[in-house]
């Protein structure tokens, strides 16, 4: 009886062993099932992938299986190897994203529309040996610096204006690229560029920049109506300067009438210039 007994509970746990381990597996073949259902009712570029996934690894087990057989496998590890770069594009392409984005930021624009670089390497032009800046001839970034020769001729100026009655302060003299940058930027910000294009200069572009070029007086259009205005256009050259933008000449020099902008030429080169009636770049005929 005992015997029986022990028979009757020894199959009794065998079979409740089995029965849990049956009920084990289902619940681990369902949870695959729903997991796998769950992952094909997911986004179809997974599923895509999944799927070219899977045809990767048949495509290269068949060619390890046939391995150095046939061009046609062959083929099939190429069209594999290059599934899975496809594969890989993603990444690839985020770095191209990021490596253009560097190439841009390299290569910023200047408000000339030319990138800063080439304010590294451009030369200075002179025509007759006249230093020549405006839209179209830039000088290099680099270029600059207050002109002792400039100065003392404004000083001159400035004594024989105040000796006719006239006040006639420095405004603005030198100004690096740098600052002339920020200024075109800011006049640009408030007025846009178009309206900016024709009273400030891009950097590279002023005469400023070149030491040789001072504003003085006011800076105001009716200036030239000013008997101070009056009395700097007629006398200006016999101290070596110009009124670089007069008016009349704006298509020419690509700028507004300036009366208050005198440029430095030297005595014997402003009064050639005075006398001929021409702006800078028609005298010098550029
Ligand atoms: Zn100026």
């Amino acid at each position: 009886m005992k015997r029986n007994q022990r028979k009757k509970r020894s199959s009794f746990l065998l079979a409740f062993i089995a029965v849990v381990i049956c009920i084990v597996l289902g619940a681990v073949l369902a949870f695959n099932i729903d997991n796998g259902n769950t992952s094909d009712k997911s986004s179809s570029s997974d599923t895509s992938t999944s799927s070219s996934s899977l045809e990767n690894e048949s495509s290269s087990s068949s060619s390890e299986s046939s391995s150095e057989e046939e061009s046609s496998s062959e083929a099939e590890s190429e069209s594999s190897e290059s599934s899975s770069e496809e594969q890989s594009e993603p990444s690839s392409s985020e770095e191209q994203e990021s490596s253009s984005e560097q190439e841009e930021q390299t290569e910023e624009l200047s408000p000339s529309g030319k990138p800063y670089s080439y304010y590294e390497t451009v030369e200075p032009t002179y025509v007759d040996g006249v230093l020549l800046v405006n839209k179209t001839y830039a000088l290099p970034s680099s270029y600059g610096g207050s002109n002792d020769e400039a100065n003392y001729a404004l000083g001159n100026l400035q004594t024989a204006a105040g000796e006719a009655g006239y006040s006639m302060p420095l405004i603005s003299g030198y100004r690096s690229f740098d600052k002339q940058d920020g200024l075109y930027r800011n006049y640009a910000a408030r007025d846009g560029k178009q309206m900016a294009d024709t009273y400030s200069a891009w950097p590279g572009h002023s005469e400023h920049q070149t030491g040789l070029a001072f504003d003085i007086g006011a800076l105001d259009d009716n200036y030239g109506e000013t008997a101070a205005g009056k009395w700097l256009a007629e006398n200006a050259h016999k101290y070596g300067f110009i009124i670089r933008y007069p008016k009349g000449k704006e298509s020419i020099t690509g700028y507004q009438y300036e009366p208050w902008h005198v440029r430095y030429l030297g005595i014997e080169t402003a009064t050639a210039v005075y006398e001929s009636g021409l702006c800078l770049e028609e005298y010098l005929g550029v």
